[in-house]
């Protein structure tokens, strides 16, 4: 099935979503403020009847999310204070962002970007014309929302305009979307990474073991089967892989599947997560077990973001 008509099958109703689960959907949060929004491949590995899941505590909306906590903001990494424009944004020396969507294939209730204001329509004129203009960029990372939301032929369009950009070097691409849907991996996406004359990152974004299966490893194997990195980033989260067997089970069935441990985040104080906090403290005593127990490629950095900052901060 194309994966468009996939992602029409979503659960974006708490209700049914409830009756799927067999939850009592007044333990769930009826009225979010990040809509519900989770790929049924998802929804058909979380265990029934529990709240207590790693993958439902990731996607479903849970009354939790209501509690006001000091610290956690709408716009905790200051997006708004380092945009180029509506959908450039620059933190880093020789790389930007472009946020080239709104949309993802799943909302993901700690997401720090579930407030930001994404410039209408997926025109990149304007954010084209400044990355041309300034030749420091040497790398354009696709973000959003999930840049994989664009149809093939926005994303030809796009690849189109960076090829001819000769300081780009590199084009990043930050996803969630084959996690949900694996199907959006399709032969024309495919077509356009191998025709790009740029060499072509992917960043994974994934919390625990639970997320994989066979069609979601099997379409990373075919961007890996084209020359492209496939990197994993991960958010430490308490509920769903706050210790050692989980991480450990994540890491493996990355390094299993050629897929390299990038980043494992601290927690972005998102207004409405703090339920999600794990004490840092705890993060690195994680890293440290870890350690004794997989091999050091599969070890990735534990950072946290702080605004203003050139770089992610190690922890
Ligand atoms: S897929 Fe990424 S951008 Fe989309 S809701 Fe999840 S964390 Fe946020």
């Amino acid at each position: 099935m194309p994966w468009r008509k996939i992602q029409r099958t979503n659960f974006r109703n708490i209700k049914k979503l409830a009756e799927f689960l067999e939850l009592d959907p007044h333990t769930l949060s009826s009225t979010p403020n990040f809509p519900l929004n989770l790929p049924l491949r998802l929804a058909e590995k979380i265990e029934k009847k529990t709240l207590d899941d790693p993958i439902l505590r990731q996607f479903v909306p849970l009354p939790e999310e209501k509690q006001n906590a000091l610290g956690f903001v709408k716009d905790p990494v200051e997006d708004s204070n380092f945009c180029k424009s509506d959908k450039l944004l620059q933190k880093y020396q020789g790389r930007a962002l472009l946020l080239a969507s709104s949309a993802c294939a799943m909302h993901c209730r700690y997401c720090f970007r579930q407030n930001f204001s994404y410039g209408e329509k997926s025109a990149f004129e304007k954010e084209i014309m400044l990355i041309r203009e300034d030749t420091s960029i040497e790398e354009i990372i696709l973000s959003g929302g999930d840049p994989l939301s664009l149809s093939n032929k926005i994303l030809q369009n796009l690849f189109d305009e960076i090829d001819q950009i000769e300081h780009i070097k590199l084009i990043r691409f930050h996803t969630r979307f084959p996690i949900g849907i694996p199907e959006r991996i399709d032969p024309k996406f495919l077509s356009i990474l191998e025709t790009s004359s740029k060499q072509c990152v992917f960043v994974i974004h994934a919390n625990h073991a639970k997320e994989f299966d066979r069609d979601v490893c099997n379409a990373l194997k075919s961007i890996q089967k084209l020359g492209i990195p496939v990197l994993l980033q991960a958010v430490l989260l308490r509920g769903v892989n706050d210790n050692t067997l989980s991480l450990k089970a994540l890491l493996e069935m990355c390094i299993y599947n050629g897929i390299q441990p990038y980043y494992l985040h601290q927690l972005d104080r998102i207004d409405g997560a703090a339920h999600f906090e794990v004490a840092e403290e705890k993060g690195r005593a994680l890293i440290k077990e870890l350690r004794k127990c997989l091999p050091g490629y599969a070890i990735p950095s534990y950072v946290r973001e702080i605004p203003g900052e050139k770089n992610k901060t190690p922890l």
